[in-house]
């Protein structure tokens, strides 16, 4: 199984990618999990990553490509790989789409995990109250959520006009979210003939 997951902070693809690569047992690759392990390194690169990070702004997608190519090529060996918030601009979902060609590979689905605005704020200050991460405050949420919708979002039509989005609504419980994504899922590979 060879999914990415394509989602605004909040929506709980997190939470989706660990069950689907559980369900599924191929890796549960999460981008800002590799990225954030990155900035805790010492030296610069550690640094300008966390600076990112810590504004709400995306990393550029050379040190992305960096981080994620390794782990990537390494989990198309052992199977396959549920990719959580990555890509996130359109050059990295080429970059992707290269990297599956040259290992001759292709992905089985974009699953695209959608909310209202108000919802996805509401669960990240929610978090943030209990703890969450340092970039759950609310102007960086705002900002997130603004990148999302202009850099992350035109992803949805690319995965569209190549036939593989799988859109399900995220304003549910978490097990209906699950169970809709495996449902679509099943429904794809009995199209596939799979
Ligand atoms: P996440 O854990 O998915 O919410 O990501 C947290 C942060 O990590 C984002 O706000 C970005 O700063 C960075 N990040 C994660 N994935 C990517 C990506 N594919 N491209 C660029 N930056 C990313």
């Amino acid at each position: 199984m060879r999914l990415l997951l394509l989602a605004p902070p909040g929506a709980g693809k997190g939470t989706q990618g660990e069950r689907l690569a559980a369900w599924s047992g191929v890796r549960h690759i999460a981008a800002g999990d590799l990225l954030r392990a990155e900035a805790q390194a010492e030296g610069r690169l550690g640094r300008e990553i966390a600076a990112y990070q810590a504004r709400g702004d995306l990393v550029p997608d050379q040190i992305v490509l960096d981080v994620l190519t390794p782990v990537v090529v390494e989990a198309v060996a052992r199977g396959g790989y549920i990719l959580d918030g990555f890509p996130r601009t359109l050059p990295q979902a080429t970059a992707a789409a290269d990297l599956a060609a040259r290992l001759g590979v292709t992905l089985d689905a974009a699953v695209y995990l959608y909310a209202p605005e108000a919802v996805l704020t509401r669960r990240l200050l929610d978090r943030a109250s209990q703890g969450g991460r340092s970039d759950d405050k609310a102007d960086v949420i705002r900002h997130r959520l603004q990148v999302f919708a202009e850099t992350t979002g035109p992803l949805v039509p690319y995965y569209t006009e190549r036939g593989i989005l799988v859109a399900v609504n995220a304003d549910q419980p978490p097990d209906s979210v699950t169970a809709d994504i495996q449902a679509r899922l099943a429904g794809l590979a009995r199209a596939a003939g799979r």
